[in-house]
């Protein structure tokens, strides 16, 4: 039975080979695939709409990601961003994804629309760069759009990094009316003491304590956050809201926004356009 356990382990081994030797080509890949769907303009836009939860009226969107690959098949956003930002291609696709969003506002507003504030979602490293408030302004500029059609939504991590130039664009910003968010918030660790200080406007809480609020636990700490939020004067908005139920919970926690499939999936360009009209 021991010759039966080495040959045993032999075999795990060598699937064990095997799985990162897949996953290490898969991320290759997809690092190929960035920069080539880059090229061929193959990333596209959804929008999901976000909605007051006192009215149920509309007060955003927020720009997501979606890349059918020819050669890859579909490529989901939080898999393929992952591996954007491990081979600096991060700032790329940021600015892809803002040059987008001004686009399509420059045309909706030729339209006669003016739709709410479209938040984009900034990659790790960038709101550490001493370039990304210029970036921004330049592409509203080209595509002569207000700087605050647009919102920013960077993760609670990348919030905490120690670099004083996230301070400088986050102040940048909020001197320019664009609102910036605190991205899947409760899954850092940070406390709300140090985020107080932050020029942010608004909270989003993380889908995954929305999806667990009938564990009393995490009940406790959704309500302690968003009355944590209100008390230092910042927005909150609840993701991945999926239920009535988990809906009229946050509601009576005093959450201030809601974002769910319960309200809407992310959207294309052209039915958020038939909505508009
Ligand atoms: P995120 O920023 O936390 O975005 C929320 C995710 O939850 C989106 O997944 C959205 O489609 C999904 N979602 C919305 N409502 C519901 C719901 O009711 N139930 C459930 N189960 N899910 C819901 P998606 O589009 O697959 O994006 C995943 C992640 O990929 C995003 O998480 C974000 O971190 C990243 N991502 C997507 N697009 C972009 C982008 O343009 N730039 C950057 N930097 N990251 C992006
Ligand atoms: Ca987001
Ligand atoms: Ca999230
Ligand atoms: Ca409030």
């Amino acid at each position: 039975s021991a010759m039966f356990e080495a040959k045993a382990n032999n075999q795990s081994i060598r699937l064990f080979h095997q799985d990162i030797h897949h996953h290490l080509t898969r991320s290759l890949e997809i690092e190929q695939g960035i920069k080539r769907a880059l090229e061929q303009d193959l990333f596209e836009l959804a929008l999901q709409p976000k909605f007051m939860l006192e009215d149920m009226s509309l007060c955003g969107y927020e720009a997501l990601l979606r890349w059918h690959d020819p050669i890859l098949g579909t490529v989901r956003p939080d898999v393929f961003i992952a591996i954007a930002e491990r081979v600096n291609l991060g700032k790329v696709l940021d600015a892809w994804v803002l040059n987008k969003v001004f686009e399509q506002i420059h045309l909706w507003r030729q339209q006669g629309y003016d739709p709410k504030p479209v938040a984009v979602n900034i990659t790790a490293n960038h709101f550490a760069d001493a370039g990304l408030f210029k970036l921004v302004q330049l592409c509203a500029r080209t595509h002569e759009v207000p700087l605050d059609c647009i919102a920013l939504e960077i993760t609670e991590g990348a919030a905490m990094g120690n670099s004083p130039v996230i301070i400088d664009n986050l102040r940048a910003f909020r001197q320019q009316g664009v609102k910036v968010a605190i991205d899947d918030f409760g899954t850092g660790y940070s406390s709300l003491g140090y985020l107080k200080d932050l020029p942010v406007a608004l909270l989003k809480i993380d889908k995954v304590f929305v999806q667990e609020l009938e564990n009393s636990r995490t009940y406790g700490l959704v309500n302690a956050m968003i009355a944590m939020a209100d008390a230092v004067g910042l927005e909150v908005l609840a993701e991945g809201i999926e239920t009535e139920r988990q809906r009229d919970i946050l509601k009576r926690m005093g959450c201030d926004q809601g974002q769910g499939y319960v309200y809407a999936k992310p959207m294309s360009l052209k039915e958020i356009e038939k909505s508009l009209a």
